[in-house]
């Protein structure tokens, strides 16, 4: 490609809206451009880019035997009212009318569309395990669409759903899925890690998260500092921390005027907030309360809370004037001595001794708490977020906690959709079957903002070299007024393009720098550089990208030299 005859697309600013390195150097570097909030237009080279990501997941799916499909963006909405899921789904699903005022949505994703062609194509138990994908466009009407394509409304998802007689045959095919995940991250060149991840209803370990490793994650990844256990925050357990000690203060009431949070609280009795505990109420199965009780310095995890049996799902926080009129007292001020609601303690709540906690009375607290002494039945369970240096749920050393941002998604979903749906298949004995399945995403325009996530210098992107939108870029100096660096180039462009290597050739009259600022914010990884004083010696500059050194070549040996990089 000559860049006379392409759009190179580059920007010297980055809009104020783009708060993460990725969303600037892909505005900056002009792969994307915003329409409106979270849709965006991929520009040539950034669609250049989404194809080279594309084919190395087709590619990889393809050696897994699952079968490329495509399905329509628009969905009727009978299909979600069969499976539930136009009830369910929230306001993340996007619905119209058609001319008919018949209801539709646009797909956030395809369950329903594929349980609809595995129910009328696949009748016995011959055709599985059978698994589909597609690479298609989603669209989710995201509440907060934010960091470009990254948490876009509109995306590009690769999604892949699997049918099976049994959960052994899905557990297979989830196996395969997890390695063809690994291998697709491996060839786009990403660090990343497959985490544990909640499996709803399901249980066991049967979802797994890629994450790739970076700061501006929005998700909290934990893993174990001696083992290779590794799990999504939402999911990670903490194991019960043994009995308290015997009690050692006596039970006191303390006034604590005009305290809100805990932190007031503890810095008011000068205590530390892994001394006290918090009371939170939430509303139960029959609208009662129901108090969760953490540690003073933890966090509600609420996947766990809403997983007790006895609580209203989804998880919803009491009404503080219910709390009022049934407590007596405000949020700030609940507590668990004579408190006649049910109480769930996280477990590293549960091995405290002489706490603080709130009166039940507004303004007090009690100190020297103690639960066998002072507070009716508990019930002890695991409440709350793992934290840096918890032990590790496999038993094996201790937690850390990194940032991670989630690029693919493998799921057992067993007969949820064929139940709902009547998928099922004859069987070897001659009697109907609801089918097993799993499914499997990637976020494939979110892999590309992750890449310049780990990718990036001052200067530009660093793309590695599976999805770089072009292997190499020649500039010459002067091509437009040398003859002769105009020879030389188009000799070597013409070299490179007859060897397959994806070549683009920087013939803008533009000034040098200019050309350079562009192949670096680009983040080709491979730059040869023609002058006059070069063709004098017979020479040609290179540099590679991720390193700041120049070398000088001979011109004769450009072509094989790069044809070494490569390979
Ligand atoms: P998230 O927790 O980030 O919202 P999700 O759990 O909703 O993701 P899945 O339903 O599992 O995501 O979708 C599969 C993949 O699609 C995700 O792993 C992610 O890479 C990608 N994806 C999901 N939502 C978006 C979005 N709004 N913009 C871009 N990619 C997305
Ligand atoms: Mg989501």
């Amino acid at each position: 490609m000559k860049s006379s005859d392409y759009l190179i697309s580059t920007v010297k600013e980055a809009p104020n809206d783009a708060k993460i390195i990725s969303h600037q150097l892909m505005i900056r570097a002009g792969l994307i451009s915003k329409l409106a909030s979270g849709l965006y237009s991929y520009l040539p080279i950034g669609l250049k880019i989404i194809q080279k990501v594309e084919k190395i997941i087709r590619e990889e799916m393809n050696k897994s035997m699952a079968l490329e499909l495509l399905m329509p963006v628009a969905q009727p909405a009978e299909l979600w009212q069969e499976s539930k899921r136009w009830e369910e789904y929230g306001p993340e699903l996007l619905r119209f009318q058609d001319r008919h005022e018949r209801d539709f949505c646009m797909g956030p994703t395809h369950e329903e569309v594929i349980t609809n062609i595995a129910k009328q194509y696949i009748r016995s138990y011959k055709q599985l395990p059978i698994n589909f994908y597609q690479i298609q466009t989603k669209f989710r009407d995201e509440i907060r669409p934010r960091f470009g394509v990254m948490r876009s409304r509109e995306f590009i998802m690769k999604d892949a759903y699997s049918f099976h007689m049994d959960e052994e045959s899905l557990g297979e095919t989830y196996q395969v899925m997890h390695q063809t995940y690994c291998n697709i991250f491996d060839r786009l060149g990403l660090d990343y890690r497959p985490v544990l991840a909640d499996s709803g209803a399901i249980g066991g370990d049967s979802s797994h998260e890629f994450h790739v490793l970076a700061e501006s994650g929005e998700d909290a990844i934990c893993f174990s500092d001696s083992s290779d256990y590794a799990a999504n925050i939402e999911r990670a357990e903490t194991l019960p921390q043994g009995d308290p000690d015997a009690p050692a203060e006596e039970l006191k009431i303390v006034k604590t005027p005009n305290v809100k949070t805990i932190n007031d609280v503890c810095s008011l009795l000068n205590v530390k907030p892994e001394s006290s505990i918090k009371t939170l109420v939430v509303v139960g199965e029959e609208d009662n309360l129901v108090a969760l009780v953490l540690r003073g310095d933890h966090e509600l995890n609420e996947v766990k809370a809403s997983k007790i049996e006895g609580i209203k799902q989804p998880l919803q926080m009491a009404d503080e004037d219910e709390v009022v009129k049934q407590l007596g007292c405000n949020f700030g001020s609940i507590g668990v001595v004579n408190l006649d609601i049910p109480i769930f303690v996280d477990y590293a709540a549960a091995c405290l001794s002489d706490f603080v906690c709130g009166a039940n009375e507004n303004d007090k607290h009690y100190t020297g708490v103690n639960w066998e002494r002072d507070v009716k039945q508990i019930i002890s369970c695991d409440l709350r977020n793992i934290v840096a240096g918890d032990p590790s749920p496999d038993g094996q050393g201790f937690i850390e906690i990194k940032r991670g941002i989630e690029v693919g998604h493998i799921f057992q979903l067993g007969t949820k959709y064929s139940d709902s749906m009547s998928a099922n298949v004859i069987g070897e004995d001659g009697r109907a079957v609801n089918m097993n399945m799993g499914c499997y995403g990637i976020g494939v325009t979110r892999i590309i903002a992750a890449s310049i996530e780990q990718n990036h210098d001052d200067r530009g992107i660093i793309f590695p070299k599976a999805i770089a939108p072009f292997e190499l870029v020649i500039v010459p100096i002067n091509y437009n007024k040398s003859s002769r660096v105009r020879e030389l180039a188009d000799q070597l462009y013409n070299d490179c393009q007859q060897n397959n290597i994806d070549v683009l050739l920087d013939d803008r009259k533009e000034r040098p720098g200019i050309m350079f600022a562009d192949s670096e914010l680009l983040g080709i990884p491979h730059r040869f550089v023609i002058s006059d004083t070069h063709a004098d010696n017979g020479k040609i500059e290179y540099k590679s990208r991720a390193q700041s050194e120049k070398d000088e070549i001979d011109f004769n040996d450009a072509v094989s030299f790069i044809i070494e990089k490569l390979s």
